[in-house]
């Protein structure tokens, strides 16, 4: 078996499949947790009343694969095919460090930030132009922020930069919030922030720094200037399938598309967790797809020689 992505998805696939002592390889190209350690803590995991720190979570779900001899290795899969007239079906996964083969593959390869697209943007990353607050937070001591986004994460970045910032402008393209009503509770009541609603982002201005945000209103098409430090972009996520282009069916977004035994288009692939279609990306959620996935995958082995 081979998980590609590990972030809580893949390791609680790792974890099952460990458990069903499977031959386990699990590749990530980035860190252990994947997109979610770009957030501080995870508050709505059942079990930890008040929230547990995410590296706290993730530190304990790669414990439990140690444990199991599952091995993860730091590598990105380049592509997945079909290693051809076998059978059982062999698949191999291409790597920079080389090939690994496998007769099931669970793809827990998650999501990442979306951009806005605006002149500025790009230049300004890393000059101000941020999409982690955990990350980026502290370098923004006493400074005047804008977060983009309705969200949940836009919200919750938005609070969460209050820690540092005076300041925290959370810019959102329509007059209501999308983020659940509690996060929105805690944020209306923070004095530090404050919404520029049915507005959107034309611009980052600056020329070395991000000195500012070019706005219209949605509905007046009034152009307006925002004076800030630093700009967070929270307008969502975008699946990272590319590698899996042509191999495995997707919607127009890229999102993997799945049965609900997280069996793809193509027997003996399987997807869990963010990289996925489906209507609640969390966690806890992640989790669950991930064994699952786990599960269909082992059946499938059982059934299809080993
Ligand atoms: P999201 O829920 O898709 O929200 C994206 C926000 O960005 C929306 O408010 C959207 O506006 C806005 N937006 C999208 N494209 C835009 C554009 N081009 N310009 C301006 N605004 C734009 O995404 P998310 O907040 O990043 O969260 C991603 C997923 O992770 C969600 O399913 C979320 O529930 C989950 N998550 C959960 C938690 C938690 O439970 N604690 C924390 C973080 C994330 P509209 O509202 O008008 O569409």
């Amino acid at each position: 078996m081979i998980i590609v992505g590990a972030g809580p998805a893949g390791l609680t696939a790792g974890l099952y499949a460990g458990r069903y002592r499977l031959k386990t390889l699990v590749v990530e190209k980035m860190m252990v947790g994947g997109q979610i350690m770009l957030s501080s803590t995870i508050e709505n995991f059942p079990g930890f009343p008040g929230g547990i720190p995410t590296q706290d979570l993730i530190d304990r779900m790669k414990q439990q694969l140690d444990g199991l001899g599952v091995e993860i290795k730091n590598v990105e899969a380049a592509s997945v095919a079909s290693v051809a007239a076998s059978r059982p079906r062999v698949y191999r996964v291409s790597t920079p460090e080389g090939d690994f083969e496998s007769r099931s593959i669970i793809v827990s390869t998650g999501a990442h930030w979306k951009r806005l697209g605006v002149p500025g943007e790009e230049k300004l990353i890393g000059r101000g132009v941020s999409f982690c607050g955990t990350c980026d937070g502290p370098l923004f001591r006493n400074k005047e922020v804008c977060v983009i986004g309705g969200g949940d994460k836009a919200i919750e970045e938005a609070i969460f930069l209050t820690k540092y910032a005076s300041k925290v402008m959370v810019i959102h393209r329509r007059n209501s919030l999308r983020a659940t009503e509690i996060l929105q509770e805690q944020a209306k009541a923070n004095p530090k922030i404050s919404f520029i609603l049915d507005s959107v982002v034309e611009a980052v201005i600056g020329e070395n720094r991000v000195e500012g945000l070019k706005l219209r209103h949605v509905h007046t098409n009034l152009a307006s200037a925002v004076s800030c430090q630093g700009v967070f972009i929270f307008i969502g996520i975008q699946p990272s399938t590319e590698f899996l282009a042509a191999v495995v069916k997707m919607d127009e977004a890229g999102f993997i598309i799945i049965d609900t035994e997280k069996k793809t288009s193509m027997p003996g692939i399987f997807a869990c967790g963010d990289c996925t279609e489906k209507h609640l990306y969390q966690v806890i959620t992640a989790c669950a797809e991930g064994a699952e996935a786990a599960h269909s995958a082992h059946n499938y082995l059982l059934h299809n020689g080993t």
